[in-house]
């Protein structure tokens, strides 16, 4: 409990180092035995050898990938998740809980714009959102043209769509119809043509489009109202990927951007990215969660129990009858207990605070001698290009930013060439780092 109460104070907790594997396999070389051990000494194995080399997500200086940023709320909340073994399978056993999972998932129906009705699950991230939505429009998708269970189709993507939908089409044995963007967004006019070609190209037909809002890399946002028009002037499921951009909702002026996403058949945010929530949490949502039903809910004489079985003909919300899983943890519990407490109002806030940092780091990088901005975050992303640096300068200044405590960067690639990558989320991160970091992108090793 003490160690819980210690890392829930630290502010900012440490960054964090990269471990070596011998000092690890050293540290771990007894810790299970035969015999029992005394937790507290377990725990100082943890403490000691672990946790430093484990980089903290929640500093408000790691600016890698995204970060994570949990609430003091919803991390506590989390432990109580634990400690009482809570799951969240079936309304028959944990009604209270899946209730109020569902009073989230209808905030961000709300939010989006999605019609009353509009419904889904909390799942463990973008990708398993991704893999479950689309596994229920491939199937919905042959089903009203009328083809077989084996019948091959074609969901369309861009470019520059996340990596994770490329491994759901993979998985679900669908083949992407690639459709190339302008300026790194897919637009309704590119769609439009692509999917004009792909009706006579003697490939399988095309059942769904996935669009992004807000790319990983990036920040960028899809045409999401002309790639809309065009898929419901063709009838075909429109699945957005707003796992990194979602949290935009909360703030009208980034809301606006994001245009179009009332018109998603099915929906992905990712709360334990830009809302604050620990991991792992994503929030899937379908406009007509019946035909996710049809596709997800699992047959098995001892589950006949939480699908009404009892006959009182009442519909209850199973979440295991819209993903590809079955056991959870309420894992939305944390988000909807933070909500609660902070209001929705210092959500905004704290998104927003995102995003004007981001704007602030751009316009210093255009200031700065020897930097250069290379796209206006849409988001909170800021890729920055220094003048006369190869890669093994990225990546030898991003470790000393490690070592140094100061920050944890890791460079990325934009258009085929390696840039600094910046992607701020923590609304606690301050415009002296934010200084001194840029600073260090003007110094040679
Ligand atoms: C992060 C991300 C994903 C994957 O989400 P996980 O929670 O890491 O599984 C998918 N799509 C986009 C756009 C993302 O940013």
């Amino acid at each position: 409990m003490g160690h819980l109460l210690d890392r829930l104070r630290l502010d900012p907790p440490p960054l964090g180092r990269l471990g070596e594997h011998e000092e690890l396999a050293l540290a771990l070389k007894d810790a299970i035995g035969t015999e029992p051990r005394r937790p507290a000494d377990v725990l100082r194995t943890y403490t000691e050898s672990l946790e430093p080399t484990v980089v903290s997500c929640d500093h408000p200086a790691f600016l890698a990938f995204i970060p994570g940023a949990p609430t003091k709320a919803a991390a506590l909340f989390d432990m109580v998740l634990s400690a009482s073994s809570l799951h969240g399978v079936s309304w028959l056993e944990a009604s209270g809980a899946v209730a109020a999972e569902n009073q989230v998932l209808s905030l961000f129906a709300d939010l989006a714009g999605m019609p009353q009705g509009a419904g889904g699950c909390f799942v463990s991230g973008g990708s398993a959102g991704n893999l479950s939505a689309l596994v229920v429009a491939r199937d919905t998708g042959r089903r009203r043209l009328g083809l077989a269970a084996a019948d091959p189709v074609r969901i369309a993507v861009s470019d520059q769509v996340h990596s994770s939908v490329g491994n759901t089409l993979r998985i679900i044995g669908v083949e992407p119809l690639v459709v190339p963007t302008s300026d790194h967004r897919l637009t309704g006019a590119a769609l439009a043509a692509a999917l004009d070609a792909a009706s006579s190209d003697g490939g399988a037909p095309v059942v769904a489009v996935v669009a992004t809002a807000g790319t990983t890399n990036a920040g960028i946002i899809d045409d999401l109202g002309g790639v809309a028009e065009q898929t419901r002037a063709r009838d075909l499921w429109l699945h957005i990927d707003a796992a990194y951009g979602g949290a935009a909702l909360f703030v009208p002026e980034l809301r606006t951007r994001l245009r179009g996403i009332e018109h998603a058949d099915s929906l992905v945010v990712d709360p334990h990215k830009w809302m604050f929530a620990p991991f792992d949490c994503g929030a899937l949502l379908y406009r007509e969660p019946r035909l996710a039903r049809a596709v997800h809910t699992q047959d098995a004489s001892y589950l006949d129990a939480i699908h009404g079985a009892d006959g009182d003909g009442h519909e209850d919300w199973n979440p295991s009858d819209y993903a590809y899983h079955l056991t959870r943890r309420p894992r939305g519990l944390p988000l909807w207990f933070s909500l609660a407490v902070h209001g929705t109002d210092a959500y905004r806030d704290a998104v927003a605070r995102g995003a004007e940092i981001a704007r602030y780091t751009a316009r210093l990088a255009e200031e700065t001698e020897g930097l250069e901005l290379l796209r206006e975050p849409e988001l909170t992303v800021v890729l920055i290009r220094r003048t006369g640096w190869r890669p093994e300068d990225y990546y030898a200044w991003s470790k000393r930013l490690l070592a140094s405590g100061l920050a944890f960067i890791t460079p990325s690639v934009w258009e085929g060439e390696t840039v600094a990558r910046l992607a701020f989320l923590h609304p606690g991160i301050t415009e002296e780092t934010v200084r001194s970091i840029i600073a260090s992108l003007t110094q040679d090793a």
